[in-house]
């Protein structure tokens, strides 16, 4: 690892966790009995874990220092005004509310800003986030930029917004008929692509004209901050400090995945500048969570949330960070392996298209791809097409997203460069043999967030 554009680890390794690998014979047992859904897999049976970033970080000594000192009184813990005086500090919004992971905060947040029938606009959708919104009688719009939908076309900010998409959609149903825009920093289902601060300015100033709230899923916002400054000009010399403060002073609140950029297992929060707005979340945070105090987390994990949240806007770690996703991803471009362009913040996703243009949608090629990848070499990874879309709730038929991906997910510090060759290898051999993969269908179909739980068969 002498190659410059691959920092090596910035950190060094204090306590291990071993990970043996099982026989083909019985990966195929293992892949069968999951009924090729990857979420079904027991992570005994997994050798290099690429299932999710979620709550699979690794954290550093401090954090686990921090984990000593939790105050798990029932309210006023200590560890919560440590939290808040963090993200107050980090992210400058006035009020936070701790939930027990990301999906929480979304809960409260579509309860209290969205009134049935109205619109909430957003650089597409994630599952959780769409979820809460559509049950609280909200209309999911996707309003990102054409370019985030085509997995080869290069865009340094692909998860910008349309503004003429959303100029539409306030012309077509008034600022009353939307609730907010749901701005993702980054947008994990167009294969972590970044947002522009340029835009994210231009979007806050068209919403103020027409007194529209922006909300952000502020999930990997250090790893959108990255991008700023290698890609946005002016940016090259801010820290990213300064630039995740930047981002959330053209928001009004946001909500946040402890599980991803905040370097913790489990947590989330919800923030907001709205007095009255915060007061309504404190009331619903009781009901669905927890006291304002602690919201569904440990004193401990609080603690360790904080702390994971100074760490995770240093330059070192956030360099590193990056290109070691980009590492595995430059490896499979240079095999001719094809994948979503220009590579994402915490993935790398295979295009299943291109990969096994021998299948049609409908017979769940990413959903194939990705239990092969399995069986052929104990990684694990997820499907993200159209099983993860789901279905539509009227007309009850498949949504067909554009974008057909296999998601390679790269848990924080967990991974060495070593373990990225062990999985760029394996899939490049898979790749001079895809004509083998075969289709799937559904033999159990849940009716919601169905790729967790469905069951398939080989066609
Ligand atoms: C993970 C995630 C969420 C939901 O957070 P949880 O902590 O898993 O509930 C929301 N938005 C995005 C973009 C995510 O990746």
């Amino acid at each position: 690892m002498l190659d410059k554009r691959y920092p090596a680890e910035p950190f060094r390794i204090k306590s291990v966790e071993p990970v043996t690998m099982i026989n083909r014979e019985q990966r195929e047992e293992v892949v069968k009995k999951a009924g090729y859904n990857t979420f079904l897999i027991d992570s005994k049976d997994v050798y290099i874990d690429l299932l999710t970033d979620s709550g699979t970080n690794a954290m550093s000594d401090r954090q686990w220092a921090g984990i000593m000192v939790g105050d798990e009184a029932y309210a006023g813990s200590r560890n919560f005004y440590h939290l808040q005086e963090t993200v107050q500090e980090l992210f400058g919004f006035k009020h936070i509310v701790p939930t027990h992971q990301g999906r929480g905060a979304e809960n409260i947040l579509s309860h209290i800003a969205i009134k049935p029938g109205q619109y909430v606009p957003g650089n597409m959708y994630f599952t959780t986030t769409r979820y809460h919104q559509e049950a609280n009688g909200g209309i999911f719009k996707d309003i990102i930029i054409d370019d985030a939908h085509d997995s080869i076309k290069y865009h340094p900010f692909k998860g910008n917004i349309d503004l003429n998409k959303l100029q539409a959609l306030i012309d077509e149903k008034g600022p009353e008929g939307i609730a907010y825009v749901c701005l993702a920093v980054t947008v994990n289902l167009a294969g972590g692509q970044p947002v522009s601060i340029e835009n994210m300015k231009a979007v806050r100033a068209l919403c103020n004209k027409h007194g529209i709230r922006v909300f952000y899923d502020a999930t990997r916002c250090v790893e959108n901050a990255y991008f700023i400054k290698e890609r946005e000009e002016g940016y090259a010399d801010k820290s990213i400090k300064d630039i995740v403060h930047e981002m959330f002073s053209y928001a009004d609140g946001c909500t946040m995945s402890g599980k991803k950029d905040c370097l913790t297992n489990i947590g989330g929060f919800l923030c907001m500048n709205d007095d009255d707005l915060f007061l309504e979340a404190k009331e619903l945070v009781v009901v669905y969570e927890g006291m304002p105090s602690y919201g569904g987390m440990a004193g401990r994990d609080m603690e360790a949330m904080a702390i994971g949240l100074k760490e995770s806007i240093q330059e070192e770690y956030i360099e590193h960070r990056i290109k070691q996703v980009r590492y595995l991803g430059d490896r499979l471009l240079e095999a001719g392996v094809p994948i979503v362009e220009p590579i994402g913040g915490h993935a790398v996703f295979l295009d299943a298209r291109r990969f096994c243009p021998h299948l049609t949608q409908e017979e769940l090629p990413a959903q194939a791809l990705a239990a092969r990848i399995y069986l052929e070499s104990g990684v694990r990874t997820m499907e993200r097409g159209i099983v993860s879309a789901g279905r539509d709730k009227n007309t009850g038929k498949n949504h067909a997203p554009k974008l057909e991906l296999v998601r390679l997910t790269i848990p924080r510090r967990v991974y060495t460069y070593a373990h990225m060759d062990i999985v760029a290898e394996s899939i490049i051999d898979l790749y001079k043999n895809k004509e083998s993969i075969r289709g799937l269908r559904f033999i159990y179909e849940p009716k919601m967030l169905r790729f967790f739980t469905a069951r398939f068969e080989e066609i």
